[in-house]
């Protein structure tokens, strides 16, 4: 026993990649204990992002090593301090970006990898909070250089992304047309503040881009389907647009012939958040520019359906199905 409670906890290990019913195992492990700058945290929500997604199938961008124990983005309270840790205290509710773990009852962090929240939200919220608007305010921001009334194009209008971008970049002044895959998702965005929807799979899709922004295109993409609809997401381009790479959710390959960049110079340049929190500065001001939004509440994480731990892997499949809306939730304790 560890001060009053059990000290095993169940946790989801992946030993290969492979179908998602099929890895994906709920086990018993020891509840971990924090080492010298880390803490523990009791886990009161999980993230579920679309890379967790795709580290499991093994489709990631870098190779998953095995045993893995998935979950990139938690929340939950602290309940041991390493030693020396300092600016955190036991009982309070953060917001932690370890990279993997978070889909068990404990898990331990770095104290450097936690994210403050405000008092007021919920688990669930902290944890939809700091992949999804980080990944939207370096997309829109740091490298995509948006300006107020510039139009700028969310794709998966309606996910966890989406959602974040779309807030985010109406609260900056930008215009936002959204695409996403039915009416129910377009109404999500539309409901955000998005100012023109369209359907992923409208036949008329470029063009109704062009026409939802004068005639010009975009002045910025954020691309995050890939494969066929990348090409496409270049001629939503406008003159000198800037097309942020972010996501593959197509799993597809992508051809680029780099004369069609020429055309409309354009510049293409890749977002991955992961190498980009190792940039202190760029971290930094992110942080600053996110957190006045997120305490005010100008700009809110979209909680979207939440799961049980032991329906972890149906909530990973809800996903690559595109079911979602908002940011999938795991709930360790229940
Ligand atoms: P979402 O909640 O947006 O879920 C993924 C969405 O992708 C789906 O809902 C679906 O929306 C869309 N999609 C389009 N085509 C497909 C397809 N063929 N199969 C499955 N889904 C498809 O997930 P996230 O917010 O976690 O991620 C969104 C994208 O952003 C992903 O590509 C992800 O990898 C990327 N990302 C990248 C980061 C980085 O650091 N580079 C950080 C965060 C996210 P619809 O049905 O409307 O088309």
């Amino acid at each position: 026993m560890l001060g009053g409670m059990t000290d095993t906890m169940k946790q989801f290990e992946v030993t290969r990649s492979g179908p998602l019913k099929e890895v994906m195992a709920l086990g018993e492990a020891p509840v971990p204990q924090p080492g010298p700058g880390e803490v523990r945290l009791k886990v009161g929500a999980v993230g579920i992002n679309f890379a967790d997604v795709l580290t499991v199938t093994g489709e990631y961008l870098t190779r998953t090593r095995y045993p893995y124990a998935p979950g990139m983005e938690f929340a939950g309270t602290i309940d041991a301090l390493g030693e020396g840790v300092q600016g955190f205290k036991v009982g309070q509710l953060v917001a932690c970006l370890a990279g993997k773990g978070g889909l068990a009852q404990y898990a331990v962090s770095p104290a450097a990898a936690l994210v403050p929240v405000p008092e007021t939200f919920s688990a669930a919220q902290a944890a939809a909070f700091p992949v999804s608007f980080f990944t939207a305010y370096h997309a829109l921001k740091t490298l995509g250089r948006g300006e107020a009334g510039e139009w700028v194009l969310v794709q998966a209008a309606a996910g966890a992304l989406g959602t974040s971008s779309i807030q985010l970049a109406k609260v900056l002044g930008m215009n936002v047309v959204a695409l996403a895959s039915t009416e129910e998702k377009l109404k999500i965005a539309r409901d955000l503040g998005a100012d023109v929807t369209i359907l992923q799979d409208d036949p008329d899709r470029i063009q109704k881009v062009k026409d939802a922004t004068g005639g010009q295109g975009a002045a910025l993409i954020l691309e995050v389907v890939g494969g066929t609809r990348f090409e496409e997401s270049l001629q939503m381009a406008a003159n000198r647009g800037r097309i942020i790479v972010i996501g593959n959710a197509s799993r597809e390959d992508a051809t680029i012939r780099p004369v069609e960049l020429m055309k409309r110079n354009l510049t293409m340049t890749g977002l991955w958040l992961t190498s980009l929190m190792q940039d202190a500065e760029a971290t930094r001001a992110a942080a600053q520019g996110l957190t006045p939004l997120i305490a005010s509440g100008k700009v809110v994480p979209q909680v979207g359906p939440t799961y049980a731990l032991a329906d972890s892997a149906q909530a990973f499949q809800d996903i690559l199905d595109r079911k979602t809306t908002g940011k999938v939730i795991i709930e360790p304790q229940r």
